[in-house]
């Protein structure tokens, strides 16, 4: 398979950073293969393989991991001599979500249980792959989030605290957090104790086109932009959650994605913001939708809603340190590109 540069595994290629990762390897000439419980929601994926599956399946994972180049795809078996590890992994596959899942207690034992047989499958699977071969070169990518940052520095939302080193003394404001913060600590260990390859992101509010805008697990950019198409051509009234002047920060997909590859390129592990420093009320987020869409916006706030901490915004000073990587879109910019797709999707969805 010498016309490839690299072999890389993508888990959660079914999602939405997940299966933006695969269109961007595969346009650098990568060999991909993607895994997730379901395909991707609104395109085709771009993968040269996709393997539907269940990643908390040990005996699963432990397949997922072997590369058998031109010998045969996943479902052959080959011997074991053709089997070799993927040159890179990036582990997306989590169970995800915006407030009205994650912030409502009701997941929350799912939502660990998944999210952490993951990650302890992966690593493990992989630790014993390295001993199987006899080598350790694969670089693992685990997409972290800025929700592990502890609430006590996130109650003034014109002063959130979110450089990397706030982090502890540790007090997440979900048990999403929580278990973010748990599995950064465990591929961190595997790199301490086995001198495994990785690289931690901490994401911040990442959306985009082909990102979840419906069914209860979209996040605030795409749930808002969903509201303002649904109004009438001259606007309306839309619900908002909380009083509007909890503060967020949101990063577009090409950005983060452009992020991510250069952490996997350096020999910096992280844990690292990957995010955009533009810090918003969720009022200015409604405002910056209306103007996009032409229309006269009206909000009707939910006080009683699952909100999350009262402010957040990414700090890049490690990231422009160590990556040379900075944000460049303005938030209007993404918010133009992803209103329009979400207008398209529901056009679609009328005829
Ligand atoms: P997503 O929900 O679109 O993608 C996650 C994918 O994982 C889904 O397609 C899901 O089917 C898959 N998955 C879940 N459980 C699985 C299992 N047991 N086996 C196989 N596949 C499984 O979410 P996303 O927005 O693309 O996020 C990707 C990663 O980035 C997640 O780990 C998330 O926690 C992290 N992250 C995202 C953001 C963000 O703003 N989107 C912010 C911080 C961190």
């Amino acid at each position: 398979m010498a016309q490839y540069v690299k072999k890389a595994l993508v888990l959660g290629a079914g999602g939405f950073i997940g299966s933006h990762m695969v269109k961007r390897l595969k346009s650098e000439g990568y060999w991909v293969r993607g895994v997730d419980l379901k395909y991707p929601d609104y395109s085709e994926t771009a993968a040269d393989e996709f393997v539907q599956g269940d990643l908390t399946d040990v005996n699963f994972v432990r397949r997922v991991l072997e590369y058998k180049g031109d010998r045969g795809n996943f479902y052959n078996s080959v011997p074991e001599r053709y089997i070799q590890p993927f040159d890179e992994i990036y582990q997306f596959a989590a169970d995800m979500g915006g407030a009205g899942f994650v912030f409502t207690g009701e997941n929350d034992a799912d939502i660990m249980r998944n999210s952490v047989t993951i990650n302890l499958n992966v690593l493990e699977q992989q630790r014993l792959m390295n001993d199987r071969k006899g080598k350790n070169t694969t670089k693992i990518f685990y997409s972290g989030s800025a929700c592990m940052y502890p609430e006590h520095n996130q109650l003034d939302p014109d002063n959130p605290d979110c450089r990397e080193e706030s982090a502890y003394p540790a007090n997440p404001d979900s048990e999403y957090g929580w278990e973010k913060l748990f599995s950064e600590r465990l591929y961190f260990a595997y790199h301490r104790n086995y001198d495994m390859h990785v690289r931690v992101s901490r994401y911040h509010n990442i959306f985009g086109p082909e990102g979840t805008w419906n069914g209860g697990r979209e996040k605030s950019p795409a749930a808002i932009c969903r509201k303002v198409a649904e109004l009438p051509p001259t606007g309306g009234t839309i619900e908002v959650w909380g009083d509007g002047s909890q503060t967020r920060s949101f990063l577009y997909i090409d950005e983060c994605i452009e992020a991510t590859r250069r952490l996997m390129d350096s020999n910096f592990i992280g844990p690292v913001n990957i995010g955009s420093e533009e810090m918003v009320t969720i009022n200015e987020l409604v405002e910056t939708v209306a103007r996009v869409s032409g229309k006269v916006v009206q909000r009707k706030h939910k006080l009683d809603a699952p909100l999350g901490v009262r402010g957040r915004n990414s700090n890049n000073d490690v990231v422009r340190r160590e990556l040379g990587w900075d944000y460049e879109q303005t938030l209007e910019e993404g918010i133009r590109k992803t209103y329009t797709w979400i207008e398209e999707q529901i056009n679609e969805q009328n005829h």
